[in-house]
């Protein structure tokens, strides 16, 4: 087997990995990078193979880091299946599509301002006629199955325990196997089942996006987030939650949900101000079967994402509706980084009022209005307006739904057999991946952590 680290090596996003066998490629994962914006057009838009030749593609999970280039390599020549689980394929049918439209949007304003310059138009990455094309190429397999990509490759999905329909990849050639993590997720999470462990593997492919970090436990954020409500409503406050479309949203549904039953939601009505999250959650309602053995409970008698006091946002109308109310109130947006979406019309709105908060509930990367939050910058600055910073601004750190250092070297230690001969460490900024590297070292396993375009063997 023939493997190339292509993207998400000694970096977090575009992750693209080629493997050939008997003269037969085929992918894991075809991610979009996400970066500056020059940079990120010439690294997603460059494959270094034919996509023609390529005869299949197997996605570990819908995040647009791992499948956002897909309709681009669909409108490059890839004919062939996508393979990933059927909650995958439900969620990154959404996110391709939303993609497609951003981008649409994107170059139509970007255009606009090379007309104005005398510059030609420029082309997105691909069009919504891409991604709807790259949908048809979906095959859903279920977990435990084995199929078969290329012809003598064996492939085999097990729960990832990341986000709802998120997988690990076991390929097995020749009778050599590799387990490939994809992003791994948390134990005793809420909603989804925990990671798989995978053993007798010869080789492992491992995410290291937290190596050397430790997260705070997931088991204190519900006490966090009933007292940072009890705060904001005693101040009439507006609380803008930014949040991930996919995961983290329904995560912080079935909190605050435990808290409404509690009682501690009382005249406390909160909005989830999202369309694609409120897709996404449609599809999480549609598939019990990825649900831990407690939000399936949940599932038979009611519905885990809702509760008397919890609105759906519909239209825009609605939308804007919310900034004449007065709080206390929840809004919960997209996207979790501030950069773009519903969110962001909150955060003009409330931003510049000292009774409001703004709770950020996941990674901020550097750059983005999130990030600047984060870090209390006085001034923000959004669509070309500069907002003061009087709002309370909180984090919560524990609603991760990466592994985190501890967990990954529990893993690598739990899969340890004597068949185990070396790790490789992808998805990760370099000092990440060098931190998990020393603790994998320390195992006394070989590790090795490849740049891009490094080609191996095995
Ligand atoms: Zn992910």
């Amino acid at each position: 087997m023939d493997i190339t680290f292509i993207g998400a090596a000694r970096t977090v996003t575009g992750s693209l990995h080629l493997f050939e066998y008997n003269n037969h490629k085929f992918l894991l994962e075809c991610g979009m990078f996400q970066g500056h914006r020059e940079e990120a057009e010439r690294i997603n838009s460059t494959f270094p193979f034919k996509p023609k030749d390529v005869k299949a593609v197997i996605l570990s999970h819908a995040h647009i880091d791992h499948s956002g280039n897909l309709p681009n390599l669909v409108r490059r020549g890839f004919t062939g299946p996508i393979y990933c689980t059927d909650a995958t394929k439900d969620i990154a049918s959404l996110l391709l599509l939303d993609s497609a439209k951003i981008q649409q949007y994107d170059f139509e304003y970007l255009n606009k301002k090379r007309a104005q310059k005398g510059l030609l138009p420029k082309e997105p990455l691909y069009t919504m006629a891409d991604a709807e094309q790259t949908l048809k190429q979906f095959e859903a397999v279920e977990y435990t199955n084995t199929f078969e990509p290329v012809s003598g490759v064996k492939v085999t999905l097990q729960d990832a325990g990341h986000i709802l329909g998120s997988s690990m990849v076991i390929i097995e050639a020749n009778g050599t196997r590799i387990l490939f993590s994809g992003d791994l997720g948390r134990k005793n999470m809420p909603i989804i089942k925990d990671p798989v462990n995978v053993n007798d593997v010869d080789y492992m492919i491992l995410e290291s996006t937290y190596g050397g970090r430790t997260h705070q436990s997931f088991a204190n954020m519900e006490n966090e987030l009933k007292g940072l409500i009890e705060k904001g409503k005693g101040k009439g406050s507006k609380i803008i939650i930014p949040a991930f479309a996919v995961e983290r949203t329904q995560l912080l549904v079935t909190m605050l949900k435990n808290l409404y039953d509690e009682g501690a939601l009382r005249d406390v009505p909160v909005y989830i101000d999202s369309p694609l999250a409120s897709n996404v959650t449609d599809v999480f309602r549609r598939h019990p079967e990825c649900f831990d053995a407690e939000t399936f409970k949940i599932f038979t008698e009611s519905d885990p994402f809702n509760f008397p006091s919890l609105h759906y946002v519909a239209d825009a109308e609605e939308s804007k509706a919310l900034n004449d109310k007065t709080g206390p109130m929840i809004i919960m947006s997209a996207s979790g980084m501030c950069e773009g979406g519903r969110v962001t019309h909150h955060l003009i709105h409330s931003i510049e009022n000292e009774q409001n908060m703004i709770i950020l509930t996941g990674f901020q990367a550097r750059g983005t209005l999130g990030r600047k939050i984060l870090e209390r910058a006085p001034t923000i600055s959004i669509f070309n307006d500069e907002f003061k910073v009087r709002a309370k601004t909180y984090f919560m750190g524990g609603l991760s739904a990466h592994a985190d250092g501890e967990d990954l070297i529990h893993y690598v230690r739990t899969a340890r057999d004597s068949r185990l001969k070396k790790v490789y460490l992808v998805h990760g900024e370099i000092e990440e991946s060098q931190a998990l590297q020393q603790k994998i070292k320390s195992l006394r396993l070989e590790v090795d952590i490849p740049q891009s375009l490094t080609h191996i063997n095995i």
